[in-house]
């Protein structure tokens, strides 16, 4: 039980600081918050995402580009051109690597406000921090595992956000419902989206990629991320922007 819970405390508190903090203020800016709560959110970041932590700034200028570019052959990842999954996770690696070392050059639109915490980031991102938190984990299983079934949770500890990666840049451009239709193949993964806290409605964030709600579209959209949005910004520690809560129901 207690690696359950673990399991999942790891897998909402990464994919929460994922979806809030490198998606929806690195790459979109849905709102705004202060220094210092933005330098609290990075270490939050590397604490629940631990040993697959993910640099704001390589994630958001890589997503960036996803959107200006959705499954062309300039796209980081898609399922359109990449012949395996295994072939997208490799691929999106090597661009988000080349992003935080500066060694392909980028437009300044794709660069322009992402956050920075290069002296944060270079140790988050290291090979100390990453084998630690993987020793952690492994100490972990090994005094509260209480059948050997538990131990298959430990590579989902290993790899949490390659696995969160896939769900959305893999089975997010292949499966789902559609609400609009657009040139991309983004789809709305789930009715409710209760496994990736509003990112599986990703047909709905494509059309309309600045809004901090991604569900709303449907009655049964209900976007969690949001929700706890809404609650951080009514207790003033981030501000919405007025421009990204519009919810239109549009259909
Ligand atoms: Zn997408
Ligand atoms: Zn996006």
């Amino acid at each position: 039980m207690t690696i359950l819970i673990f399991i999942i405390v790891l897998w909402y508190g990464g994919l929460f600081f994922q979806t809030f903090f490198l998606h929806r203020y690195a790459a979109h800016q849905t709102y705004t918050m202060s220094k210092l709560t933005e330098r609290i959110v990075f270490i939050l970041t590397w604490f629940f995402q631990g040993s697959n932590y993910l640099s704001a700034y390589g994630y958001g200028v890589m997503h960036r580009m996803h959107h200006a570019y959705a499954d062309t052959e300039k796209d980081p990842h898609s399922p359109k051109y990449d012949l395996s999954v295994f072939a997208m996770m490799w691929r999106t690696k090597t661009i988000y690597t080349d992003i935080n070392k500066q060694k392909i050059e980028v437009e300044p639109k794709f660069t322009k406000n992402v956050p920075q915490w290069k002296s944060f980031d270079a140790f988050a991102s290291s090979w100390f921090s990453r084998v630690a938190w993987g020793v952690a984990y492994f100490a972990f299983f090994l005094a509260f595992s209480t059948a050997w079934w538990q131990w298959l949770f430990f590579p989902v500890a290993l790899f949490m956000a390659p696995i969160h990666g896939v769900i959305i840049n893999w089975y997010g451009h292949i499966y789902g419902y559609v609400n609009f239709k657009s040139k991309d193949t983004s789809k709305n993964l789930f009715k409710f989206d209760f496994l990736m806290m509003g990112e599986g409605y990703h047909n709905n964030h494509h059309k309309h990629s600045s809004r901090a709600n991604f569900g709303g579209v449907r009655w049964h959209e209900i976007d969690v991320t949001y929700m706890i949005m809404l609650l951080l910004n009514a207790l003033g520690i981030i501000k919405l922007k007025p421009n990204t809560v519009k919810v239109r129901r549009e259909l």
